[in-house]
């Protein structure tokens, strides 16, 4: 099969391209590259450079390549930012999105998996989150997501479109040999702030918040590793055959750490002493998130490789330690 994978030059899509070239299908790229990487991909992949919500470029790429199935991984994907920054965030993740799938239609492609957010719950009524909990985001970020899925249900309804949505819990770590990883700038993500902080690239590592109620009074989530991620990608392809299909999927370990543990899984990777400071909580983070993945388990099959948060914290530094200044090393 033939997949064009949106922002597959960045974090998530780059580890999925991969993943698609192994299991035997072949992916062509569409990425603008403003915040993805051209070699995070292999010279032998089929890339395109542009935006997805230009229609008239879009379109064209979907018919000429003959695709099969769109994987959308563009979108910005900071909490905090997208506070600051609304619109920003409903201009990339919703209306290019919408953009998106108008060329779809256009070009008769109807098989989508759309990464999306546990932000889409908010503060959960219960843990660990289940897909049937109500869906209610506390930042724009969660929310911009959700008016995807929403819009996903509504296109499913008046036509044979399949879809999978993906609701990444936090995607952390790198390939396992360390050839490609994160890197964004700014970085805003507790994992590389932290292993910055650990190699003296930035003088300390604030933590947003100590008052929470959870047990060391800092924030609780659910890391799971970017190529476990992937993996569910490709597991869903197969039931992209079947009309009908419309999945909502949780996807982490299930297994909750806190913003404290995440600073000494860093500390034991690294064999560095982080400097800290206490900040305020930053706003929109809800105090707990962590996933029930029995669903994605039942549907797909799919398991989680990396378990523990120091096995994906020791890919993380192997990346960043070897790559100290991203793709540009
Ligand atoms: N965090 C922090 N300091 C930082 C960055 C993040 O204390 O410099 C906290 C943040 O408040 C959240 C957790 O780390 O509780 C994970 O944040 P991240 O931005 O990595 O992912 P998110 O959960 O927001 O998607």
């Amino acid at each position: 099969m033939k997949i064009l994978v949106v922002g597959g030059a960045g974090y998530i899509g780059s580890h999925c391209v991969r993943q698609i070239v192994e299991a035997g299908h072949e992916p062509v790229v569409l990425d603008n590259l403003v915040f993805g990487h051209r070699k995070a991909v292999e010279p032998s992949v089929l890339f395109y450079e542009g935006d997805l919500g230009d229609e008239a470029f879009v379109r064209p790429v979907l018919e000429n390549e003959s695709i099969d199935i769109v994987m959308h991984f563009a979108a910005y994907a900071s909490v905090g930012e997208s506070v600051k920054e609304p619109l920003k965030y409903y201009l990339n993740n919703v209306a290019a999105t919408i953009h998106l799938l108008n060329a779809m239609k256009q070009a008769g492609v109807n098989k989508f998996i759309f990464s999306s957010t546990c932000a889409t719950f908010g503060v959960p009524q219960s843990l660990p989150i289940v897909e049937t909990l109500p869906q209610a985001p506390i930042n724009p970020y969660g929310q911009s997501k959700l008016d995807v899925e929403l819009i996903l249900k509504s296109l499913a309804c008046a036509e044979d479109f399949r879809f999978a949505t993906f609701r990444y819990f936090n995607a952390a770590g790198a390939a396992e040999d360390g050839s490609i990883g994160e890197d964004h700038t700014p970085e805003l993500h507790l994992i590389p702030i932290a292993i910055d902080a650990a190699t003296g690239k930035r003088d300390s590592l604030k933590i947003f918040g100590t008052d929470y109620e959870t047990p060391d009074g800092t924030c609780l989530r659910d890391y799971v590793h970017v190529d476990d991620l992937a993996r569910a990608h490709i597991a869903a392809f197969e039931k992209l055959d079947q009309p009908g299909t419309q999945l909502f999927l949780n996807l982490g370990t299930g297994k909750p750490y806190s913003v404290k543990e995440v600073i000494q899984a860093v500390e034991k990777a690294s064999g560095q002493k982080i400097p800290i400071e206490i900040d305020l909580r930053r706003a929109g983070d809800p105090p707990a998130l962590y996933a029930d993945s029995t669903l994605a388990k039942e549907t797909l099959g799919w398991e989680v490789k990396f378990t523990e948060l120091d096995d994906i914290v020791a890919t993380a530094w192997k990346w960043h330690s070897t790559h100290p200044n991203g793709f540009e090393d």
